[in-house]
């Protein structure tokens, strides 16, 4: 008889999503003919751009198709200098460029090279799904930063102070935010800063969703706060929810040279280089026209508008207006201890599985993000599914005793 063989230690410690058991079951229903509206798909329902496609298609006619260099093509690298600099006035080379596979993968290869056993890393929390286990596949610790639905998600003194300790190596913000929409105020970015300066922590700022902003002014910026950290931040991002471009794979980082350059290591040891096609149709997107980004927004804009006024004629919901990213994340602790037909509902898990079981609706339990009182619902789906969800959503809770 052959040996049941071991796995590494470290899988001890990755938990298996919570999200996993809702998609598994809402992908059975729907694969049996269920009429399921999904709410928990976390990117852009657009079409790739049609001139960022046609570059991934010259790229292959022209037999752009070996590797590339390990941080991307310089052109691309030069693309995402002159963003940066353009949009938001911040100048770096593009020796202080990364081009990875997606966005997830720049944060994966930072904590590889950044982090280890024995550091600790604040995480706010709701937190994005991949944080917590990206920094312990790194050996060190997350430690969760609460952020309040009162507080409108935003960081506190208080609570920011009560994360640090002597390993505190680091802090990753996520402004928009998913799961929340929440975007960190300027007087918490420079909360942080401060403690940043004075201990030599690393910040590093997902901008991710930084093209998907509904209020006016500018997003505010931990670079643009405190310009003097600039050698402690590490700027993540990536075409993926801008350019609606999440199965190209392309995210890049700015930081520091000598950072970049440990990633690049990290990078050449795993995946090399991000795909050669992916990178042309990446640089399509940066240096060519810029409207897609708001076009999509405005899009986001109503659906947002929409959603927000059905969840709050309930009135056992609150819910934070987001300020951007294309998700809301009602809080439903108001329902749990509660039953329909003797089935009790007790957390998140509980209250998505009865809204896909009632109502054929999928979305994801809050309990994924380290918020165990809310359930995301992401908008980036049709005003049709948004409007019948919603309907179903009052429904199945009004039944709820
Ligand atoms: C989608 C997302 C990313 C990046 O995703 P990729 O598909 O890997 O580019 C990063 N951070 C957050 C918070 C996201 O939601």
């Amino acid at each position: 008889m052959s040996a049941v063989i071991q796995l590494a230690g470290r899988m001890g410690k990755i938990k298996p999503s919570p999200t996993l058991a809702v998609n598994a079951k809402a992908k059975a229903l729907k694969a049996s003919g269920a009429d399921v509206l999904n709410f928990s798909v976390g990117e852009p329902d657009f079409a790739t751009p049609a001139h960022v496609c046609a570059a991934g298609k010259a790229a292959i006619d022209e037999g752009f198709t070996r590797y590339t260099a390990v941080p991307g093509i310089p052109e691309l690298r030069e693309a995402v200098c002159a963003r940066l600099a353009q949009d938001k006035g911040w100048q770096y080379k593009p020796e202080q460029i990364q081009v990875s596979c997606g966005g997830k993968h720049g944060l994966y290869n930072m904590a590889q090279a950044m982090f280890g056993p024995g550091d600790e890393v604040i995480i706010p929390a709701p937190y994005w799904v991949s944080y917590p286990p990206i920094i312990e596949l790194a050996g060190a610790k997350p430690i969760f930063l609460p952020l309040s639905e009162k507080n409108n998600f935003d960081i506190t003194e208080a609570d920011l102070a009560g994360c640090v300790s002597e390993k505190t190596r680091g802090i990753i913000l996520n402004s928009p935010s998913n799961p929340t929409g929440a975007i960190f105020s300027a007087n918490a970015l420079g909360l942080v800063a401060e403690l940043a300066l004075a201990n030599g922590w690393v910040v590093i700022s997902d901008d991710i969703y930084d093209t998907i902003v509904y209020e006016g002014g500018k997003l505010p910026h931990i670079l643009d706060v405190a310009p003097e950290l600039k050698e402690q931040v590490i700027i993540l991002n990536g075409v993926s929810k801008s350019f609606a471009m999440t199965g190209w794979r392309i995210g890049y980082s700015a930081g520091p040279k000598h950072i970049i350059a440990a990633m690049n290591k990290i990078q050449s040891q795993s995946t090399s280089n991000a795909s050669s096609i992916s990178q042309k149709a990446a640089l399509a997107a940066l240096v060519g026209p810029q409207d897609f980004p708001g076009e999509m927004k405005k899009a986001f804009a109503k659906r947002l508008q929409f959603i927000l006024a059905e969840i709050n004629k309930i009135p056992e919901l609150t819910c934070v207006t987001p300020k951007g990213a294309f998700y809301v994340f009602p809080n439903f602790s108001n329902y749990f201890g509660r039953a329909y037909k003797g089935r009790k509902i007790k957390n998140s898990v509980d209250m998505s599985a009865y809204l896909l079981d009632e109502a054929l609706i999928a979305s994801v339990p809050g309990a994924a993000f380290g918020a165990d009182n809310f359930v995301r619902f992401s908008f980036a789906t049709s005003m049709e599914v948004i409007a019948a969800g919603m309907q179903r959503l009052q429904k199945a809770l009004s039944r709820i005793a």
